[in-house]
């Protein structure tokens, strides 16, 4: 069952066309479970309907025509109790209804299961058969196991199909535009705020051929030309590699391997088919893609187990082709125009850092998370950006025009004209109140009853120091020196990584800079530092990381000293701490590293020294470890991540990552109240600092500074201004007495808007 289980997901994962989808499995599964009928209906929402989707074995010709009601027959009944049903003789039941027309009056036996995605029934799956002998228990769990598999398949193909138009229109250029029927938003999570209208380009960052996009050939004859360079480079290379495994010695049975790799590389159907859809205006890339995955379905369905297996073979084939294609014909960032918004399944912070931020409006990612490090990048570039669209039909998007609401987690697909010419006034509105608020740069943020709140700013790049200089920022409260390390091919030295620090900290002096120490692993890598595990943000990550090479921590800590000299505005802080001695550890070798300076005759000052509260066991130990240093700052991206338990880069759990979460609210207080009795200030640098929502508490309770991406900067700003300290401590009192994130934040979100500050939450003014 396992094997059968595993053609049929494998076989739907490479169809995208939803009603391919549902005919693959009504059919793979009767055939599987020997039963007389399989069958498929999707529930409607705006109709409250089930629909008959596929089947194998009733009337074929009522696919789409057959409708239940949501309070009728035993569909909707599987549907309601969210439960399989296993009946004998369905006919006796008292919900059955019968379609004649279907031709169901022999069926008795019914088995049916809920497929749900995310609490939410999609549809449901149907075996029935003749016989008046229930389903064994094995065949319903293979059928449930089977549902539960398919179900994001399913909500994949759905997003492809039903929330684009059924047809495909082309243009003049051949591009494919899809037109959204109802013109229904796809729904994401808010990565950075801003909207942006343009045209989407599809990339990937991950070079695997399957999320390659479809995408206009630009010049026909020079995409065919792509190709064939491919295949013959590949075609060399797999020969060169054969002969020199020969002559290493190996069998050459183990060699056949390639033999059979060239064959299909001049198979007729794999070039010719290609070249067709080359032909037909898809570029090479995309053309490949299409034409291996027909391989793969075909290879697939086949019985002989010999011929599955070489599924993988195709696969891998295919992925040397497209390798090869890669370097001749690079993933088009470089051709990035100014209205471009990016969409892709995900890409690299690197790869953002790279991009010049005039070149594209927005972004548009299928996975992450606001707190996800390309999110949090995105808002130091200010581009407006939705991340976790989980229905993000990617391939297919390059060349459409979309909508990006970076506010609420919004993307419009081809939208109709009105509602771009909204989203353009609130555009020019956002336009107006961003001027205003770039006056208030050489303000103080000081509330009405005279608190003032010094606000610094979060960087990366020597790029914002700018940008940071022109927001009115008092200082940087974050400078996350792992950006400098990440674009590079190996670790830069203690002179390389000194200039960098001094450029930073000379701009900025006599205005403090905070320095974080190195802080890889999760989902920072270093590509010339792998770091495998199955759990990275359990694992090394942060200060673990430098503790246990204490070379590389030296090296980062001279160099960070060595470029404050004569500027002394240097503060040094500590990531991913979870423990008191990986604390002391730290200073002794920030001491260690400071004497040798001294000895080495550097005029360097001793730096103040701070710890981040990201892992809930500081939170815990805080007096103790507040006593030992000199500030702390909370992360809360992470202390959320670990306080929740949710991956702060997962879409799924995305909605369980609450920020106003009760229990986030009073850790964090509980850090700055045992902070201050040991007379230590504390900021908060992670993201919550730039939400003005959260922001409004944290003045509440008391917080020393805030340190936020320059975007949203002054944002927070004009918030503080126009609250007083009083008010905000009221808010706090009351968020702690109420139970969930959603009243907190709707009572936060009336008092801002009360205020007539709504326009800092949400689009227009
Ligand atoms: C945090 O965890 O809140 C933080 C600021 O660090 P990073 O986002 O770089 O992990
Ligand atoms: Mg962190």
């Amino acid at each position: 069952m396992l094997q059968t289980l595993r053609r049929i997901v494998q076989e739907v994962n490479s169809t995208r066309d939803l009603s391919q989808v549902l005919e693959i499995i009504v059919r793979r599964v009767k055939k599987a479970i020997e039963a007389d009928v399989c069958s498929i209906y999707l529930f409607d929402n705006d109709e409250a309907k089930f629909t008959l989707m596929a089947t194998d074995g009733l009337n074929e010709q009522l696919v789409g025509q057959v409708h239940m009601e949501s309070s009728a027959g035993l569909v909707s009944l599987v549907a309601q109790r969210t439960d399989p049903l296993n009946l004998d003789d369905a006919q006796e039941h008292p919900r059955f209804e019968l379609f004649t027309d279907l031709n169901e009056e022999r069926f008795h036996s019914f088995t049916g299961i809920p497929i749900t995605h995310h609490r939410e029934v999609l549809g449901v799956l149907v075996a029935q058969s003749e016989s008046r002998i229930r389903f064994s228990h094995d065949v319903v769990n293979f059928l449930v196991t089977i549902a539960a598999q398919l179900a994001g398949s399913i909500i994949n193909a759905q997003a492809t199909r039903q929330t684009l138009t059924l047809s495909k229109q082309t243009d003049s250029k051949q591009s494919t535009t899809f037109i959204r029927q109802d013109h229904r938003p796809l729904t994401g999570q808010p990565g950075s705020p801003g909207i942006a209208v343009g045209s989407a380009v599809s990339i990937t960052s991950s070079f695997s051929l399957n999320a390659v996009p479809d995408r206009p050939a630009e010049n026909i004859e020079d995409e065919m030309i792509v190709f064939r360079i491919a295949l013959e480079s590949v075609r060399q290379d797999i020969k060169s590699l054969s002969s020199q495994l020969l002559s290493d010695g190996l069998p050459t049975e183990d060699v056949a391997i390639f033999d059979a790799y060239l064959l299909m590389l001049d198979s007729n159907t794999l070039i010719d088919s290609t070249m067709e859809k080359i032909q037909a205006g898809n570029w090479a890339a995309g053309a490949l893609r299409e034409t291996i995955s027909e391989h793969i379905k075909l290879f697939g369905e086949m019985d002989n187990p010999y011929l599955q297996e070489r599924v993988k073979d195709i696969r891998d084939l295919g992925q040397c082709i497209f390798n090869q294609m890669h370097g001749i014909n690079e993933l088009p960032l470089k051709k990035l125009s100014k209205d471009t918004i990016i969409v892709a399944e995900d890409i690299s912070a690197t790869l953002l850092a790279d991009i010049e931020k005039t070149n594209i409006s927005g972004i548009v990612l299928k996975n992450g998370s606001r707190t996800s490090h390309v999110a949090i990048l995105a808002r130091a570039m200010g581009i407006p950006t939705v991340v976790g669209v989980n229905e993000l039909p990617v391939m297919q998007l390059d060349g459409n025009q979309l909508v990006a609401d970076g506010y609420n987690g919004k993307v419009y697909i081809s939208p109709p004209d009105n509602i771009i010419k909204e989203y353009s006034r609130l555009i020019s509105q956002e336009e107006e109140l961003s001027q205003e608020l770039r006056e208030l740069s050489d303000k103080p943020a000081t509330t009405i009853d005279e608190v003032t709140i010094p606000l610094y700013a979060n960087s990366g790049l020597v790029a914002d120091i700018t940008p940071t200089k022109e927001s009115g920022a008092e200082g940087i409260g974050l400078y996350r020196t792992e950006y400098p390390f990440m674009i590079r091919q190996r670790f830069p030295g203690e002179e390389e990584q000194s200039k960098i620090y001094r450029e930073v900290m000379a701009s900025l002096a006599p205005r403090p800079v905070v320095l974080r120490t190195l802080d890889i692993g999760g989902d920072k890598s270093l590509s010339y530092f792998p770091i495998e595990e199955d759990n990275p943000f359990l694992g090394w990550r942060g200060i673990r990381v430098t503790l246990d090479h204490p070379e590389i921590f030296m090296i980062q800590l001279r160099a960070m000293l060595i470029a404050s000299v004569g500027l002394d505005n240097l503060n040094i802080l500590f990531p991913m701490v979870s423990k008191v001695s990986e604390v002391e550890d730290a200073i002794n070798l920030l001491e260690r590293a400071y004497q040798e300076l001294l000895a080495e005759g550097y005029n360097v000052e001793m730096p103040k020294v701070g710890v981040m509260v990201e892992v809930p066991s500081v939170v815990f130990q805080m007096r103790r470890i507040a006593s030992m240093v000199d500030f702390i700052s909370i992360g809360t991206n992470d202390l959320i991540q670990y306080l929740m338990a949710v991956d702060r880069n997962n879409a799924n759990v995305a909605d369980l990552y609450e920020s106003l979460n009760p229990a986030v609210l009073t850790a964090i207080k509980q850090v700055i109240d045992q902070a201050h009795q040991e007379n230590v200030p504390v900021s908060v640098c992670g993201e919550m600092a730039g939400d003005p929502l959260a922001a409004i508490l944290l003045l509440g309770m008391s917080i020393d500074s805030l340190s936020t991406s320059v975007a949203s900067l002054p944002r927070i700003k004009w918030m503080i201004r126009n609250y007083s300290f009083h008010e905000a401590k009221g808010l706090v009192d009351k968020a702690l007495t109420m139970k969930n994130a959603y009243v907190i934040k709707s009572m936060l979100t009336s008092s801002m808007e009360k205020k007539g500050l709504g326009g800092l939450i949400r689009a227009g003014r």
